[in-house]
């Protein structure tokens, strides 16, 4: 049986955790009222996401940090993702974790995971010596309003348009970046996504089922690329 290449580009809040540890910080820190009317700017599209995390690491006035990095410790992530990872290995499927979060709590979350070793692009968070919150975005692009950090630039560079690339996401940093792949696997706001664009993808609810798909789809005699996601990548040559 042949294999098929895939690249795999998943999403971290929401997807690898339980819930969304990024927005779940400024509701537990930042000031109530002000955190409920960004998020619901960026959800709607009124705001982008560097001026959503702006706005929120603002709206966060003193930090205990003690209390920060302990709320951080008490996310879970989604207990199937182990085996995701371990299923990618054998099969070595390189695989890349895409963040519109930061740094600070992705590295404590895979480091008690032990999964230090994965590879992932995000924002990244600094805390200073007043213990305001500093939130620097080193993959920017204009182009990605809802991503701060511009996942679909990671795509192309870590993908070519021979690769089958897959998208494992749930919200709304992943609606601009999904389009870029090939095979999309989404819950909740990026599935509704999908289905109002009228976008294919697969709908899941743990890891588990991304595998069972996954090892479906490898065993095809003739495995289709989306054309959608091939124009996509091919605005972006063209822009330069
Ligand atoms: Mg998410």
């Amino acid at each position: 049986m042949e294999n098929k290449d895939f690249k795999i580009f998943i999403d971290f809040d929401g997807t690898i955790t339980k819930v969304d540890v990024g927005s779940a910080i400024f509701e537990k820190f930042g000031e109530p009222d002000a955190v409920a009317d960004v998020i619901e700017r960026y959800l709607n599209d009124s705001i982008t996401a560097k001026e959503c995390w702006l706005l929120l690491c603002d709206s966060v006035k003193e930090l205990d940090r003690a209390e920060f990095d302990k709320y951080i410790e008490s996310f879970e992530i989604d207990p199937t993702f182990h085996d995701f990872i371990k299923y990618c290995s054998e099969n070595k499927f390189e695989h890349y974790v895409l963040s519109d979060g930061f740094d600070y709590y992705i590295n404590k979350i895979f480091k008690r995971e032990k999964l230090e070793n994965l590879k992932f692009y995000s924002n990244k968070l600094l805390i200073d010596g007043n213990n305001k919150l500093m939130p620097l975005f080193p993959y920017l692009d204009e182009e990605s309003k809802s991503s701060a950090n511009c996942k679909h630039n990671h795509i192309i560079n870590h993908s070519s348009d021979e690769e089958f690339t897959v998208y494992i996401g749930d919200g709304v940093s992943d609606k601009e970046t999904a389009q870029f792949c090939d095979f999309i696997f989404a819950k909740d706001d990026l599935l509704k996504f999908c289905e109002r664009e009228r976008i294919t993808f697969f709908p899941y609810r743990n890891f588990h089922d991304v595998i069972k798909r996954l090892d479906d789809l490898r065993t095809k005699k003739r495995l289709k690329k989306r054309h959608r996601a091939s124009l996509k990548r091919h605005e972006v040559y063209l822009r330069g």
